[in-house]
C-alpha cells in the first residue's frame, strides 16, 4: 500500500487480519456443528443386532443369548448373477432375520458373513475362490471358542452355499465346548412350499437363486447373457436316483455353470420365498434366544 502513512497502511493490516481470524473461526465452528449434527444422526442409526455396527458401549450393556455366523462363497453362478451371489443373498437373510429378532427380544448378534466356501469343483471358472473345509472348520472353531469366552453359548451357523458341509464339525465341537450350534442351511428353509412359489425345482443359480437376485439387487442381473441352465446327466441310474452319491464337476455338466432354468424367475417370487424364509429363520431365533439351557438342552427337558 504505497502513498498511506505507516500507521494508517499498520491499522488496515490488523483490521484486514482480525477480519480473517475471524472468519476462519466462524467456519471452523460451523463445519464443527455440522459435524455434530453428522456424528448424532449417526448415533441414531446404530444397529445393536450388528456386530459391525454396534460398540463398546452398549455391547457392554447387553446380555446377547444368540450369535448367527452366515457363510457363504464366491463363485460363478450361470453367466449372469453376480460372482458374490451366494455372499449377498445369504448376508441379506442373516441381516433381515436378526434384524427382526432383535426387535422382539433384544439379544441376537449377527456376525459379518464369511465370503469364501468350498469351491474346488468349480474352479474351472475363472476367479472362482476355493477355500477348504478344513480351513473353513477352523475358522468357525475358532469364532466359537470365541463367542463361548463372552458368554455365548448358541450359536446359529446359516449357510448359503451348498458345497459347505458343517455337520461334522458341529458334532465333534459339542462334545468338546459347551456350546450349542445350529447349522441352517437357508434356501432349505421354504422347501416345503418350494412347489407353491416356482415352477422349476432349483440347484445352482436357476429359477429360486435368480428370483431372490431380483429382489434383492435387480442391477446386477447381467440382461441377455443367461445360459438354459441344463446338465449333462450322470450315466448311471444309481447316481440319477440318488442313492449313490459324487461329486460334480461343474465343468463337466456344461459350460456356463449353472444347474437350472432361470427363465421363469421373477422378482415377486423371490420376495415372497425371502419372506417365507427370513420369517422362520427370525422365529427360530426368538425362541432358541429364550430357550433356557439345561443337562437337556437342546432336547425337552
Ligand atoms: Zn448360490
Amino acid at each position: 500500500m504505497p502513498g498511506l502513512p505507516g500507521e494508517v497502511r499498520c491499522g488496515l493490516k490488523k483490521v484486514l487480519l482480525q477480519f480473517l481470524a475471524n472468519s476462519v473461526g466462524i467456519c471452523a465452528i460451523r463445519l464443527l456443528q455440522s459435524g455434530l449434527r453428522q456424528a448424532r444422526k449417526v448415533i441414531f442409526m446404530i444397529d445393536e443386532w450388528d456386530l459391525t455396527a454396534t460398540n463398546l458401549h452398549r455391547i457392554s450393556k447387553r446380555r446377547y443369548e444368540v450369535a448367527v455366523l452366515p457363510i457363504s462363497a464366491i463363485e460363478a453362478h450361470n453367466r449372469h448373477l453376480p460372482e458374490g451371489q451366494d455372499y449377498r443373498h445369504t448376508t441379506c437373510v442373516a441381516r433381515t432375520a436378526c434384524k427382526a429378532a432383535w426387535d422382539r427380544c433384544q439379544s441376537v448378534i449377527c456376525l459379518p458373513t464369511i465370503p469364501y466356501g468350498v469351491d474346488c469343483n468349480l474352479m474351472a471358472y475363472p476367479l472362482t475362490i476355493h477355500v477348504s473345509q478344513a480351513t473353513l472348520d477352523a475358522m468357525v472353531r475358532d469364532i466359537v471358542v470365541s463367542l463361548r469366552k463372552h458368554g455365548i453359548r448358541k450359536v446359529l451357523i446359516l449357510n448359503g452355499h451348498g458345497g459347505n458341509e458343517f455337520m461334522p464339525l458341529i458334532r465333534q465341537l459339542q462334545t468338546e465346548v459347551d456350546t450349542n450350534v445350529f447349522l441352517c442351511n437357508w434356501w432349505r428353509v421354504g422347501m416345503d412350499k418350494y412347489g407353491d412359489i416356482f415352477e422349476c425345482r432349483d440347484d445352482h443359480a436357476g429359477e429360486m437363486e435368480t428370483s431372490v437376485a431380483m429382489a434383492l439387487y435387480p442391477e446386477l442381473i447381467e440382461p441377455g447373457v443367461a445360459g438354459d441352465g441344463g446338465v449333462r446327466p450322470f450315466r448311471f441310474e444309481a447316481v440319477r436316483q440318488g442313492w449313490v452319491l459324487t461329486s460334480r464337476d461343474f465343468a463337466k455338466i456344461n459350460d456356463h455353470c449353472a444347474s437350472g432354468d432361470p427363465s421363469k424367475a421373477s422378482a415377486d417370487k423371490g420376495r415372497r420365498f425371502l419372506e417365507l424364509v427370513c420369517g422362520r429363520i427370525e422365529d427360530f431365533l426368538v425362541e432358541l434366544a429364550e430357550a433356557r439351557i439345561d443337562d437337556k438342552f437342546p432336547h425337552e427337558p
